[in-house]
C-alpha cells in the first residue's frame, strides 16, 4: 500500500464505488501522484490533525472515464487529481467547509449539495491550483445553482 501523507493512501485516491461497478480501471499515472501527495498534505492532513476523526474521500482522482461516468464536466480538477470531496463523520459538511475557507490554502472550495437543517447532507470539494497558492475562491453549490460564499454555520 503506497502511502500519499501519515494517514491517506493511493488506494483511497483511486477508490471510487462507481468505477467498480463499472469495471473502470481509475489507477492513477505516475505523473498524477505529486498532485495527489500535494491535496493529502495541503488539504487532508490538515483537516485530519484538526477534527482528530479518521475519514476517507468519497471522490478523489478520476480517469477520463470516471469522470465522464459521473457526469462531470472535462474541466474538473479530479481528472487532474487536484481536487478531492469529503466529510469528516460527525461535522456538519456547513461547519467543515467553512473550516476549510478559513485555515486551508486551497484553488477552489465549494459546499456541495447542502441542504440547511441536514447536517449530514452533501460533502466538501476543495482542490489545489495548478501552481502558486490559487484563487481561494468559496463557493455553494445546490439543485439551483451556484453562488459565493457558504451558508451559516452550526457550531462556530
Ligand atoms: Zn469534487
Amino acid at each position: 500500500m503506497t502511502n500519499l501523507s501519515d494517514h491517506f493512501t493511493l488506494a483511497e485516491a483511486a477508490k471510487s464505488q462507481l468505477a467498480e461497478r463499472k469495471g473502470i480501471d481509475n489507477t492513477p499515472p505516475a505523473a498524477i501522484l505529486p498532485r495527489l501527495v500535494r491535496v493529502a498534505s495541503q488539504i487532508l492532513e490538515p483537516v485530519r490533525s484538526h477534527y482528530r476523526v479518521p475519514f476517507s474521500p468519497s471522490s478523489w482522482y478520476r480517469c477520463p472515464v470516471l469522470n465522464a461516468a459521473v457526469g462531470s464536466k472535462g474541466t474538473s480538477q479530479h481528472l487532474a487529481g487536484r481536487a478531492v470531496d469529503f466529510e469528516v463523520p460527525g461535522v456538519a459538511n456547513v461547519d467543515l467547509a467553512r473550516w476549510c475557507a478559513s485555515n486551508l490554502t486551497f484553488d477552489q472550495l465549494i459546499l456541495e449539495f447542502y441542504r440547511e437543517g441536514n447536517p449530514a447532507s452533501g460533502w466538501v470539494h476543495c482542490s489545489i491550483a495548478k501552481e502558486g497558492v490559487g484563487r481561494g475562491e468559496v463557493l455553494t453549490l445546490t439543485k439551483d445553482g451556484v453562488r459565493p460564499g457558504l451558508p451559516p454555520g452550526l457550531n462556530q
